[in-house]
């Protein structure tokens, strides 16, 4: 069968010519038998997909996560100039084959094994991942092997030659609604780990959530192939109510937010940024080592942000469309019906996790520094996000998570030293990701995070002068109301960034406290 392979004139004179990898086609019949192989965001998130994935009868099994050794399996197979999330997915993928093959034999693998990514196009590597693991089957001479691309934009697409891999709208609405859940539970994590007071239950009761989330996405209903199951995923209670018992267990956990954190929002490109391991030195638990609260990225913002490049093609009346009014309404609509979601799982944590942000403050908050028509990457996002955090007070410091040879994280942290000469007080720390330079990268983003625990500590000192209060009186108070150390309990935002500064203002509005 035919794979990527360059144009080379062999010594007889023939000449191979390119041609692009096609997959042998993965047939109705055979899905008892096939296992679909997919990885790429966290074990949260793939957890969740494996319940939707399952509960449409189809056998399917995430990578396992990030290893040192995926880099240089990678680096091994593929291109040297590769950027570093490429190298790590497509070594994963190899490591992974590799075992199996070891176990199974090649050809039990070409038949029982499909893998299903997703794909883009766009100027950069994100669009070329698929020839990559091609070039690395190669490599491996697993010619045979399939992978299949699941399209970002499209919620119904054609079947996956021969019927066996069906990407309809159960399907897509299964793994977005996977997507969603996981976002927000990955939230309800990172806030409430930093401050729990018995070591380890937050990762319990997350691990008991997701389980039990898993058999919710199990065991959807069927409600048909196209809009019975659209108008059923968007009115149902069925996923708020799951989320509704999320709830309860996470009330079991007790916290003390009187810990004063420095908050990092963590941004950068997709994969490097949501990913959770040694691709990214591990730095969102370093980070909670280092006595700090990580803000992590849904991916429900990446979603969001796909939206808009068709929108704002209508605005500028740059589309081909015939009828651009009416695709224009209809894509609006869609955003809200998207936000909407999001908002109605959210109201069912309790308001606990975060809110999206607004892709048109995003976009007006990057334009004088990076045009929103750049694509590639998370495009403006970068200097969106960072100044958004910074103006709305969401951290102390944003790190920006940029992989190696990554050509819009490039141009983006090359703007960023405009965005700081207008900005000097904003907290941000690039940190290049070649996945073999841990010391170097952690300690620059060590003097910043410096800065941050200092402006955290200021702001809870202010906090305290401001109202009068003392930890001693909070500690009373708390005794006599412990709802307030649940992990549960909301913090309203106030004017700082840290939990904690931000605790002492909202039990100052509190008359019973004053009386205290
Ligand atoms: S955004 Fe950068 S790191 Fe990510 S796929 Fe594109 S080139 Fe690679």
């Amino acid at each position: 069968m035919a794979t990527a392979q360059l144009t080379t004139i062999n010594p007889s004179n023939t000449i191979n010519h390119y041609k692009a990898y096609k997959p042998r086609p993965f047939k109705r019949e055979e899905r008892d038998k096939v296992t679909i192989l997919y990885g790429g965001l966290t074990w949260k998130h793939e957890r969740l997909m494996q319940g939707a994935l399952h509960n449409l009868k189809y056998n399917a099994e995430p990578l396992p996560n990030i290893t040192r050794e995926d880099l240089d399996a990678g680096k091994e197979l593929i291109d040297v100039g590769a950027c570093c999330p490429t190298i790590f997915t497509t070594g994963s993928l190899v490591n992974l084959l590799k075992t199996k093959v070891a176990a199974q034999g090649k050809e039990q693998v070409n038949d029982k094994y499909v893998f299903l990514t997703a794909g883009a196009c766009g100027p950069c590597r994100f669009g070329q991942y698929h020839e990559s693991y091609a070039m690395a089957l190669d490599g491996l001479g697993l010619r045979d092997f399939r992978l299949f691309l699941l399209a970002q934009d499209e919620l119904d697409q054609r079947s996956a030659d021969g019927g066996g891999l069906e990407i309809n709208m159960p399907l897509s609405l299964g793994l977005i609604w996977g997507i969603l859940c996981a976002d927000q539970l990955m939230d309800l994590e990172y806030m409430t780990r930093p401050y729990e007071v018995n070591p380890g239950q937050t990762d319990r009761v997350l691990k008991e959530s997701v389980e039990y989330l898993y058999d919710v996405f199990r065991q959807r209903p069927d409600r048909g192939k196209k809009f019975g199951t659209l108008a059923w995923h968007l009115m149902s209670n069925y996923f708020t109510r799951a989320l509704r018992e999320v709830h309860n267990k996470w009330q079991t956990i007790e916290v003390d937010r009187l810990r004063v954190k420095a908050k990092v929002k963590i941004t950068g490109e997709f994969w490097l940024q949501t990913h959770e391991g040694e691709g990214n030195y591990n730095i969102k638990r370093w980070l909670e080592q280092e006595d700090s609260e990580v803000v992590p990225p849904p991916v429900a913002v990446w979603l969001h942000y796909l939206l808009h490049p068709t929108i704002r093609k209508l605005e500028h009346r740059h589309s081909t469309s015939k009828h651009p009014r009416l695709q224009g309404l209809a894509l609006h609509a869609l955003e809200r019906i998207y936000r909407g979601t999001y908002n109605r799982f959210r109201r069912a944590l309790g308001n606990l996790p975060y809110e999206l942000p607004d892709q048109e403050e995003l976009r007006r908050l990057a334009e004088p520094f990076y045009h929103f028509e750049l694509r590639g990457g998370e495009g403006h996002m970068l200097i969106g996000k960072a100044l958004h955090t910074y103006h709305h007070k969401k951290a102390h410091m944003t790190c920006e998570l940029s992989p190696y040879s990554c050509m819009p994280n490039t141009m983006s942290v090359g703007s960023m030293a405009n965005v700081l000469g207008k900005y000097p007080e904003l907290l941000y720390a690039p940190i290049e990701v070649k996945g073999d330079s841990e010391v170097h990268a952690l300690s620059r983003c060590q003097m910043i995070l410096t800065e941050a625990k200092r402006r955290a500590s200021a702001e809870f000192e202010g906090a305290l002068k401001k109202t009068g209060l003392t930890t001693e009186a909070i500690r009373k108070y708390e005794e006599r109301h412990p709802e307030l150390r649940r992990a549960t309990y909301r913090i309203p935002h106030r004017d700082c960034a840290g939990v904690a500064a931000n605790y002492v203002l909202h039990l100052a509005e509190d008359r019973r406290l004053a009386k205290a």
